[in-house]
């Protein structure tokens, strides 16, 4: 190891302040770009996958995290180094299954788990979506959604094995969960450790099954669940519900629920992040003489004062009326308004000899071809 070791938060392109979803989603996609199934012999590929998960197995756990952040890569030497990191400690089921489901549309990615151990394993995270207006996600609300909530069988206890029966050890993978398959390819004789095809993974065999779950090992039980979204999520960001995910397996800890919000579009307010933008109309006049004109906000209609002299697209700035930030709601983005003047369509007779006036007085008074001859006549120049 004589190279010497990228720092971990640089390897995931993140800041020292990452939250949890933020790793994931990095993660993510560094594995998709350089997971070694999508780059066949391509060393460098797999290196930089290594180098993602070991950077994200540390980052993700919070108590190595903490070592990480006091001591650097120190924490985790003493004869370390790639080889020696304990990958299978790491949780990347949910994480490479969601990948994997990106690309294979979806099914199989939710039902993949960890397949190295036949002890206690978290249950897969399951995900939804909610649909919630603008309003909601600049404010947060709660939310009523329906989710098919998978419960371990009280019957078989989750084993899917008849009661009065066991589920047996597996043959063909000895209970590992786990086989080595052997291929011949152009360089030789390749090694491949697959998913056990018999018991997918679960080292065990069901020879009867539990007539109330059919061997499942759950229930499906229509849930309704009240989720709680917070001020200021954006569209695609998720909500995360520990413990409403799959059960887990062999006495393991529940998957969580991730809610995904999708943000309805709002008729006037757009939004980056956490600054708002809109247009205010205002008329000529008040474009030119200023004044007070009212404003939509999120937060209801706020005065705003217009400078004398303002040109149409104008973008002002209404400080603190944007939307809130995530982590703290008490800070909030910026209201820009982008005031456009309008020119007014339809004039009375009494409006129209006014702003003639008005272009008189301020030294503009060729409005057409006929009212430069109107004053030519008057002036005596023909006939
Ligand atoms: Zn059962
Ligand atoms: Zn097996």
């Amino acid at each position: 190891m004589a190279e010497s070791k990228r720092d971990y938060y640089e390897v995931l392109g993140v800041d020292k302040n990452a939250d949890d979803a933020a790793l994931k989603k990095a993660y993510r996609e560094l594995a998709k770009k350089y997971h070694p199934d999508m780059n066949p012999d391509n060393p460098e590929a797999e290196k930089k996958f290594k180098e993602a998960s070991e950077a994200y197995g540390v980052l993700s756990d919070p108590e190595k995290r903490r070592k990480y952040d006091q001591f650097g890569h120190a924490a985790f030497e003493g004869g370390g180094g790639f080889s020696d990191f304990d990958f299978s400690s790491m949780d990347f089921g949910d994480i490479l299954g969601d990948l994997f489901g990106d690309f294979f549309g979806g099914g199989f990615g939710s039902r993949s788990r960890r397949s190295n151990s036949t002890g206690p394993m978290k249950g897969a995270n399951v995900r939804t979506s909610a649909r919630i207006s603008f309003m909601d996600a600049v404010f947060g609300c709660d939310k009523e959604i329906d989710i098919n909530l998978k419960e371990t069988c009280k019957t078989c206890n989750g084993s899917g094995a008849k009661p009065g029966t066991k589920p047996e050890t597996c043959p063909k993978c000895g209970g590992k969960g786990q086989v080595v398959m052997t291929s011949q390819t152009l360089f030789g004789m390749m090694q491949n450790v697959q998913t056990c095809p018999d018991c997918r993974g679960t080292g065990k065999i069901v020879k009867e099954k539990c007539p109330d779950c059919r061997g499942l090992g759950y229930q499906t039980e229509k849930k309704r669940i009240q989720v709680s979204i917070p001020a200021g999520i954006d569209n695609g960001q998720s909500v995360r519900i520990r413990d409403k995910g799959e059960p887990g397996v062999n006495g393991g800890p529940r998957g969580d629920l991730l809610v995904e919000v999708v943000v309805q579009r709002h008729e006037i307010f757009q939004r980056q992040d956490t600054n708002i933008f809109s247009t205010a109309p205002i008329s000529y006049a008040q474009a030119a003489l200023g004044g007070e004109v009212l404003i939509d906000t999120v937060d209801g209609k706020v005065a705003y004062d217009v400078k004398p002299g303002t040109q149409t697209d104008t973008r002002v700035r209404l400080k603190g009326k944007g939307v809130p930030s995530l982590r703290n709601k008490q800070v909030r983005g910026d209201h820009y308004v982008t005031l456009t003047v309008q020119v007014p369509e339809k004039l009375n007779n009494e409006a129209k000899e006014l702003l003639r006036r008005f272009d008189e007085l301020t030294g503009n008074s060729l409005h057409s071809t006929e009212d430069y001859r109107e004053k030519k006549k008057k002036k005596g120049f023909f006939g």
